[in-house]
């Protein structure tokens, strides 16, 4: 399995924990990384690394924002799963329109 085929697995594999957003985050901002751990890898973000941070909205109304790091690869393997899911990522009105992946029609409704 190549590295793009595993990361492409943990990123998916957080879009179904929630660990990262079916949409477009509250704020994306990319710097050199301070060895916080990557969301998607779990592994440091190193200084010779550009540290993706994206700033999500809370889970519930009475909730604060987290904010999560990742690689660059793994941000890149992130959207990737975005574009296979149709996920709004590409809307600029989409920050408060996150789908979410169970609200699933009822049984045998047409
Ligand atoms: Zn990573």
């Amino acid at each position: 399995m190549t590295d793009d085929a595993v990361l492409a697995r943990r990123a998916r594999d957080a879009l179904r924990e929630g660990r990262l957003p079916l949409g477009r985050p509250v704020r994306v901002w990319g710097g050199p990384g301070g060895g916080d751990l990557c969301i998607v890898c779990g592994t440091p973000v190193s200084a010779d690394e550009i540290d993706y941070e994206l700033a999500l909205p809370p889970a519930d109304s009475g909730g604060s924002a987290t904010t999560v790091h990742l690689h660059q690869g793994c941000f890149r393997a992130w959207q990737i799963e975005l574009e296979r899911l149709d996920a709004p990522l590409s809307r600029e009105s989409g920050a408060g329109t996150i789908r979410h992946p169970h609200r699933a029609a009822p049984e045998g409704a047409e």
